[in-house]
């Protein structure tokens, strides 16, 4: 569902991705863990078309996310791909002047063409979901962080991606608040055929619902394994010591 094939990423004269492969099954879900600015992030906006590729490609279901026959992708293009994917991100980034049922139906009519009607139908359904359908009227800034990140989710959700990327989704949140988040992705993961790209710092979350995670540093997979696997017996020093760091 997702390929990078040879990717490079550069920021100035930094490079953050070195000809980096990596790719993601359909409907899997693979956490990214590794210290801070080892290009986790990069590689979330990469997808989410944030940020252009200086070398490689991406696909996203077989079709070329970077390139068309033409050359590189124009923003036609983009758009076009950007629509499967969905993302969320650390601060939520909800339309504050909107209420909640608003920000979850406004990218689908605007950029799926769905009346208000069969939005609103979406909508509802998906606030059902992560627990919110009594707050449909409330404005952003009447709800808990925790809140605000589930309609973020179903914001997302809205669209009906294929892809799902996660970044950092529960780091702006309260302790208290977190468990209630992720219970809704643990869910969300569990009953959909959505692939999910994370990046998360909570462990025990990615130990609970990745199929595979992989260990980043300095821009390159160090290892990559099912949970069990490489959190308990990990083949490589560097993740033996960033997990002894954060655990
Ligand atoms: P991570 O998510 O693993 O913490 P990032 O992908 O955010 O890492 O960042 C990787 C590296 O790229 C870091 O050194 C960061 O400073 C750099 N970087 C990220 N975005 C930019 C940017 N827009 N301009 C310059 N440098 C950036």
């Amino acid at each position: 569902m997702i390929a990078f094939d040879g990717v490079v990423k550069k920021f100035g004269d930094h490079v953050v991705l070195r000809e980096l492969d990596l790719t993601v099954a359909p409907g899997e879900f693979v956490t990214l863990i590794g210290p801070s600015g080892s290009g986790k992030t990069t590689i979330l906006r990469l997808l989410m078309t944030l940020e252009r590729v200086d070398g490689g490609r991406i696909y996203v279901d077989g079709e070329c996310l970077t390139h068309t026959e033409k050359g590189v992708a124009d923003e036609k293009h983009l758009r076009k791909m950007r629509k499967r994917i969905g993302m969320v991100f650390q601060q939520f980034n909800l339309f504050p002047n909107m209420n909640v049922l608003q920000n979850v139906t406004e990218a689908p009519i605007r950029a799926l063409g769905l009346s208000k009607g069969e939005a609103e139908a979406r909508a509802v359904d998906l606030l059902d979901m992560v627990g919110l359908s009594d707050k449909t009227k409330a404005h952003p800034s009447q709800l808990s962080g925790g809140q605000q990140q589930r309609v973020a989710i179903a914001r997302a959700l809205a669209m009906r991606p294929e892809v799902l990327l996660l970044d950092e989704v529960t780091s702006a949140l309260d302790p208290e608040l977190v468990a209630g988040v992720l219970r809704v992705l643990k869910e969300i993961a569990s009953t959909t055929d959505i692939t999910f790209l994370c990046v998360t710092h909570e462990m025990q979350f990615a130990r609970d619902v990745s199929d595979r995670v992989m260990m980043f540093d300095q821009g390159q997979i160090v290892e990559q394994a099912p949970p069990e696997k490489l959190f308990t017996d990990p083949d490589h020093e560097r993740t033996r010591s960033f997990l002894h760091a954060v655990l």
